[in-house]
């Protein structure tokens, strides 16, 4: 299989390749905000490239490069979305020397990824939780209910999930306050108030809707993929002991919506594609409005580490987006099956990932187990939950013969209380 080169030096580790070209929006000292993609170690400026004519086939307004978000971008549709991306493919490839052969088109369009800042790439209208990965749903109900009895009885049935608040997720790199609230501590009778104890993260990734619904319309497994416009990396930041007090009988609430992090590139689906891979054989058998053809999960590496101020990124646990046991498609038909609709730009948590072995698990509540064993991180010192002034980094990648890309990093610091 030979592996597509380009003009552009791309590092073999790089997140982006010739296989990627992902959407974000950035800013700089010389731009509010302009749509872009990546490659190597560069930002692509879409703006710049629609304006200097390289995308004058596509009948394109370059305003729409030009906004705080990319709603108005993907609301354009799949067939633009992914004629974009295909003209990226197509400018950098070794072979092509239209932008190759001209440096002052690259000095106004190629800019260092260090030189700018990323931002949210989409306007979040609604954002939803799912709970897919049977390992870290049995885990978690091996610990809070039944060993014998850890899948609450409607797991294997309906992809379990809430509703989460969009005012609080944020682009990778932000930091944010410990949060305050209620706590039960099992040693006393009454509640109590104070900063959260049990501070945790939990290993997502999650889906950018790409079109519409109206209400009333449901969206089927089969096209489901229509509706998905690509993927970025998640940390569903949440406060255990605030969650335990308080999530009977309606579910977390201000245990998980004081932030969330998201990584500043949406890698689209199409760029997934080759990376599918076999789903869950789901034992007992759905209902119809949730079956499946075809291989739609998907071979996604995952690595997460912990950074504790002054010291060096332990690297905690590694999973895999393979583990989810409901897929994005069967989350999108149950989601919409009752009518709701959908927007461009809302937000699908997939849950936390979490594989079968101990090395997987993807939070500190797996991982330490409900803080009983302690994890030792690279500096010597341990965790049970994540400390004041911790940085917590998700990565994620693809590999397959030689293709490979990336997320990009999710990252966000977590600083004390106010
Ligand atoms: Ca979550």
């Amino acid at each position: 299989m030979s592996t597509k080169q380009s003009w552009i030096e791309i590092g073999t580790n790089s997140d982006f390749t010739m296989y990627n070209f992902p959407f974000g929006v950035y800013s700089s000292s010389q731009t509010q905000h302009h749509a872009s993609s990546a490659i190597g170690d560069y930002v692509i400026d879409l703006y710049e490239l629609c304006e200097l004519g390289y995308f004058k086939n596509l009948n394109l307004d370059k305003q729409v490069f030009n906004k705080e978000f990319l709603n108005d971008f993907i609301s354009l549709g799949k067939t633009t979305t992914n004629a974009v991306r295909n003209r990226l493919i197509e400018l950098f490839d070794s072979a092509n020397t239209e932008l190759k052969n001209n440096l002052e088109h690259q000095k106004v369009i190629l800019l260092k990824q260090t030189d700018v800042k990323m931002l949210l790439p989409v306007r979040i209208g609604d954002y939803t939780d799912f709970y897919s990965s049977i390992d870290h749903a049995t885990n978690i109900g091996k610990m809070i209910r039944d060993p014998e009895n850890a899948l609450m009885p409607n797991w294997k049935h309906i992809p379990v999930g809430y509703h989460g608040r969009a005012s609080s997720v944020k682009v990778s790199g932000h930091t944010f306050h410990r949060p305050k609230g209620q706590q039960k501590p099992a040693d006393t009778t009454a509640p109590v108030y104070g900063p959260c104890k049990l501070l945790d993260f939990e290993l997502e990734t999650a889906f950018v809707v790409g079109k519409k619904t109206e209400m009333g319309e449901s969206i089927s497994t089969k096209n489901a993929d229509e509706y998905i416009f690509g993927m970025l990396l998640f940390n569903d930041w949440s406060a255990r002991d605030i969650q335990t007090w308080e999530y009977v009988p309606l579910g977390p609430f201000l245990s998980k919506n004081f932030a969330s992090t998201v990584s500043p590139w949406i890698v689209t689906l199409e760029a997934l594609e080759p990376f599918r891979t076999k789903g869950y054989i789901q034992e007992p058998k759905v209902l119809p409005y949730l079956e499946y053809e075809g291989d739609k999960n998907l071979d996604i590496k995952l690595e997460l580490f912990i950074q504790p101020e002054n010291s060096v990124p332990s690297k905690v646990c590694t999973s895999n987006y393979k583990y989810m046991y409901w897929t994005m498609e069967q989350q999108l038909a149950h989601h919409t099956v009752n009518g709701c609709n959908v927007n461009v730009g809302d937000l699908m948590g997939s849950g936390t990932i979490s594989g079968p072995d101990p090395s997987e698990f993807g939070s500190m509540m797996e991982l330490s187990w409900k803080g009983t064993k302690p994890i030792k991180l690279d500096d010597g010192s341990e965790r049970k939950f994540i400390n004041d002034n911790d940085t917590v980094t998700i990565k994620g990648w693809c590999e397959k013969d030689g293709m490979r890309l990336g997320f990009g990093e999710c990252t966000a610091k977590l600083l004390p209380a106010n």
